[in-house]
C-alpha cells in the first residue's frame, strides 16, 4: 500500500504547525565525542529544509546508542545539534530531554522555521516498548508527524510508530519516500532484466532475501561465504571454508526453486583461498573443485569477476546485498571491488543499481564508488526486512496516500 509522503503536503498544511520528524542521528563518534561520519545528518537535510522553507515549526527526534532506558551523558544528541546547525546554517536549539515541561516551553518559544532538536529518545524505556503513554508525551507538543529515520523503520518504537496514534496527518519523509521508491519500486516493478547480487557471510541470514527475490529477479549472482554451502550441497569439496552444515538441504531447494522459476543461477567458478583466516595468509587462486583440504575461500576470483561482469551487462537493474568475499582484508576485497566497479559501469548506461546493507555499503564507500550508484541505503536491517517483503512498521503505520 502506498503511504502519504511529505511531498503530498502542500505549504499550507505545514505553515506555522509544529511537526515532529523522527530521524535517525544515530552516527558514529570518535573517542572525544567528534562525529566522524555526519552521512545520516546529511541524508535528513531535504525534509528539515522544505518543512523550514514551507514555515514549519520542526521539532526532531532520534535514538542514539543502546542507552537502554536511562540517561548516559555520552549518548547525549548535543555534537549532532552542533553539527545540524552548522548544516542548516541556523541555530539549532537542544532540549536536555524528549518530553516534559522544559520541552513544551521551549517548543511554545518557537517561530515558523525554526529547528529544535529532542534529546536521545532511547534515555526512556518507553521508547523500544513503544509505550503509549510515552508516545502520547512525545507527541503532545506536535500537530503532525514525518517518518524520516528509515533505518530504524523496522522497529515498531514509540517514536516511530506509536505516535502515529496521537498526530495527523502522520507522513513519510523524502528520504524514507526515496528509499521505498528504489527498494520497493525497483522490485516491484522493474526495468528488465533484474539481477540481484547476494553475498555476505551466511546463507542462513540471507535466506528470505534470497527466497522472495527469486520470484521477482531474472538473474541471481550469488558470492561471499555463502557459495560454500552451495557447493558442498553439491557434493564439492570446500576444504576449511565456512560451511552451515544444517542449511545444505536449503541451498539445494533454493537452486531448485531458481530453475522452476527460470531464474538464472550463478555460483563462483574460481575462488581466492587462504591457509588462515588473517590478511597476511598464503593465498591462491583456484577453481571451485579443487579447493585443497585446509585452505578457506575468503573472495571471488578473477574468472568468476569476468563471469558475473559479462552476466550483469544487460541488465537494466541491479540490487546487490552482502559482499563477495571478506573485503575487509585488502586481499580479498578484489571481488567486491571489481563488482563495485561493474555497477558503478553500469549506473552510467542508464541502469539502476541500488546498494542495500550494512556491509556492502560500507565496501562500496570503500572503494570510491558510492556517488556512482543510483542509490545507496541509509539502513542495513530495514533494507534487508524491505527486500525480504517484510512489512516495516514505521512504515505501515503512516497514513495511506
Ligand atoms: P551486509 O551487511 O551487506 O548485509 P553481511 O553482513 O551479510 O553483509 O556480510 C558481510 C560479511 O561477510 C563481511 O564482514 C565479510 O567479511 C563476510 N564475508 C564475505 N565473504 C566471506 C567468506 N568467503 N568467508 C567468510 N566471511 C565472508
Ligand atoms: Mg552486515
Amino acid at each position: 500500500m502506498a503511504k502519504k509522503a511529505l511531498a503530498d503536503l502542500s505549504a499550507s498544511d505545514v505553515a506555522g504547525k509544529r511537526v515532529l520528524v523522527r530521524a535517525d542521528f544515530n552516527v558514529p563518534l570518535d573517542d572525544s565525542g567528534n562525529i566522524t561520519d555526519d552521512t545520516r545528518i546529511r541524508a535528513a537535510l531535504p525534509t528539515i529544509q522544505d518543512l523550514t522553507s514551507k514555515g514549519a515549526k520542526v521539532i526532531l527526534a532520534s535514538h542514539f546508542g543502546r542507552p537502554k532506558g536511562k540517561v548516559v551523558d555520552s549518548m547525549r544528541l548535543t555534537p549532532v545539534a552542533k553539527r545540524l546547525s552548522e548544516k542548516l546554517s541556523k541555530d539549532v536549539v537542544k532540549c536536555d530531554d524528549c518530553i516534559g515541561d522544559d520541552v513544551a516551553s521551549k517548543v511554545a518559544a518557537m517561530s515558523d522555521g525554526d529547528v529544535l532538536l529532542l534529546e536521545n529518545v532511547r534515555f526512556y524505556d518507553g521508547e523500544t516498548s513503544n509505550d503509549p503513554e510515552f508516545a502520547k508525551q512525545l507527541a503532545a507538543n506536535a500537530d503532525l508527524y514525518v517518518n524520516d529515520a528509515f533505518g530504524t523503520a523496522h522497529r515498531a518504537h514509540a517514536s516511530t510508530a506509536g505516535v502515529t496514534e496521537y498526530l495527523s496527518p502522520a507522513v513519510a519523509g523524502s528520504l524514507i519516500e526515496k528509499e521505498l521508491k528504489f527498494l520497493q519500486e525497483t522490485v516491484d516493478n522493474p526495468q528488465r532484466p533484474l539481477a540481484a547480487i547476494v553475498g555476505g557471510s551466511k546463507v542462513s541470514s540471507k535466506i528470505g532475501v534470497i527466497e522472495t527475490l527469486l520470484d521477482k529477479v531474472d538473474k541471481i549472482f550469488i558470492g561471499g561465504g555463502m557459495i560454500f554451502t552451495f557447493y558442498k550441497a553439491r557434493g564439492i569439496n570446500v576444504g576449511a571454508s565456512l560451511v552451515e552444515e544444517d542449511k545444505l538441504d536449503l541451498a539445494k531447494k533454493l537452486e531448485a526453486k531458481a530453475k522452476d522459476k527460470g531464474v538464472e543461477f550463478l555460483l563462483p567458478t574460481d575462488v581466492v583461498v587462504a591457509d588462515k583466516f588473517a590478511a597476511d595468509a598464503n593465498t591462491q587462486t583456484v577453481g571451485v573443485d579443487s579447493i585443497p583440504d585446509g585452505w578457506m575461500g575468503l573472495d571471488i576470483g578473477p574468472d568468476s569477476i569476468k563471469t558475473f561482469q559479462a552476466a550483469l551487462a544487460d541488465c537494466k537493474s541491479v540490487i546487490w546485498n552482502g559482499p563477495m568475499g571478506v573485503f575487509e582484508m585488502e586481499a580479498f576485497a578484489k571481488g567486491t571491488n571489481g563488482i563495485a566497479t561493474t555497477l558503478a559501469g553500469l549506473t552510467g548506461t542508464g541502469c539502476t543499481t541500488i546498494i542495500g546493507g550494512g556491509d556492502s555499503v560500507a565496501a562500496v564507500e570503500q572503494a570510491g564508488l558510492a556517488d556512482k550508484m543510483s542509490h545507496i541505503s541509509t539502513g542495513g536491517g530495514a533494507s534487508l526486512e524491505l527486500l525480504e517483503g517484510k512489512t516495516l512498521p514505521g512504515i505501515a503505520a503512516l497514513d495511506d496516500a
